[in-house]
């Protein structure tokens, strides 16, 4: 069997992976408390499930429009509008299945072989794996930690830029640190891609898991929305991950071929589904809200576990269901150094805590010397939080 070159660029997400091992022990017959896993162990709000069953009996189920139905289209670039205060219409939102597949529908529409994108590490891992498949190359941004939290490095990411170098990807509210941008990291990143001519990938897939106030878009900045590609999904806001449902919200050019790839690739987002998606953005918003207060209460229980268990120090972050806790003085007093793989185990056997580090996220950067696991409370109550991170206190005692 001869296998194409470029499938061997293809990356994946690695914290599957930390799934498997977790499992395995598991089996056993051990307790593990799951970390390592960005599900949400909500379930989707009955009306919105009602609303599908409801698309289904009336036979929403043959094919629709390839950029999605017209209903959702313009019900989501009103609700993004309100939040973000843009003008989208309709002609500017393309449905996905997912907000996953807006990383490769981006990158196929706006890059070319040997293009250089800018991305965040640590980042989600597919804008990597994608870039390189689609021909383009990487080059990272890191973040700083701040007093308040990470911010993004400014300088970095502008000495990194090269005449190669088309298309920045941003992700705020960010998957791992949970990190938000400040109104002058907008002001500023709008500055730099306008200067250098940058098109955007703006990943705001946890937009809505915000905790502080109200969130910020860099759509919002003057001009911004010519240069920005939205991601949105409605599986973190309307617990509605396996559902599969998500949009391209961009300028009305890049928004018709993104839909010429989905006539490419699936047709259409499966029809009855988009009803429930319209259910979930015109409906009683009392569970969503909800949801981000019982993660508010998660995340503030954590953090100050954490800030109490000794070589740990963690941020209380503004967005997302993610903590980025700095582990460097934990893994050196146990003598693990910076062999992340094999500390994830020792904690893992002696803890039954499963979570991802650092590598998942890309390699470290350069001068990059402190080190980081990344703990998800999607899918964790407060009582598992309370004995996983008891356990923890007493392994760092
Ligand atoms: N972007 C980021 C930063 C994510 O963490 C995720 C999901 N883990 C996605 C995009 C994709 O979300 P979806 O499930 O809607 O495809």
């Amino acid at each position: 069997m001869r296998i194409a070159d470029r499938i061997q660029r293809l990356g994946t997400e690695t914290a599957f992976a930390v799934a498997a091992g977790a499992a395995a022990h598991a089996a056993s017959g051990a307790t593990i408390y799951p970390f390592h896993l960005g599900d949400l162990n909500f379930k989707t709000p009955a009306h919105i499930v009602e609303a599908a069953k409801q698309a289904i009996r009336d036979g929403k189920t043959g094919y629709c429009p390839n950029g999605g139905i017209l209903p959702l289209r313009e019900t989501l670039a009103e609700d993004v509008n309100a939040r973000r205060g843009t003008a989208y219409t309709a002609d500017h939102v393309s449905i996905q299945p997912g907000g996953k597949p807006v990383i490769g529908k981006f990158l196929q529409v706006l890059m070319n072989p040997g293009d250089m994108v800018l991305c965040p590490s640590p980042g989600y891992p597919i804008y990597e794996s994608l870039i390189e498949y689609f021909g383009g190359t990487v080059a990272t941004y890191g973040f700083v930690p701040g007093t308040e939290g990470f911010r993004i490095d400014l300088e970095g990411l502008e000495r990194a830029i090269t005449p190669k170098t088309k298309l920045l990807i941003v992700n705020d509210f960010q998957n791992p640190t949970g990190a938000a941008c400040s109104a002058g990291e907008h002001e500023k990143l709008a500055e730099i891609a306008q200067r250098h001519d940058l098109m955007v990938l703006l990943d705001e897939a946890y937009f809505e898991i915000h905790y502080e106030g109200r969130a910020r878009s860099l759509v919002s900045q003057p001009d911004m929305a010519e240069r920005c590609v939205l991601l949105y999904t409605f599986g973190k806001k309307f617990a509605m991950t396996g559902w599969r449902l998500g949009a391209a919200i961009g300028p009305r050019e890049v928004i018709a071929y993104i839909t010429k790839l989905n006539v490419n690739d699936e047709s259409c987002t499966n029809h009855f589904v988009q009803y429930a998606g319209l259910a979930a953005l015109t409906g009683d918003q009392t569970e969503p809200a909800r949801m981000v207060q019982v993660l508010r209460k998660r995340r503030d229980m954590a953090v100050a576990m954490l800030n109490a268990t000794p070589g740990i120090r963690c941020y209380s972050p503004p967005a997302s269901f993610y903590l980025y806790p700095d582990v460097t003085n934990l893994m050196e007093r146990k003598g693990f150094g910076g062999d992340y793989k094999a500390f994830a185990e020792d904690v893992l056997v002696k803890t039954g805590m499963s979570f991802c580090t650092r590598l998942h996220f890309g390699a470290p950067l350069p001068g990059e010397t402190r080190r980081y696991i990344r703990l998800a409370y999607s899918g964790v109550d407060v009582e598992v939080i309370k004995t996983a991170l008891g356990k923890l206190q007493v392994y760092a005692a």
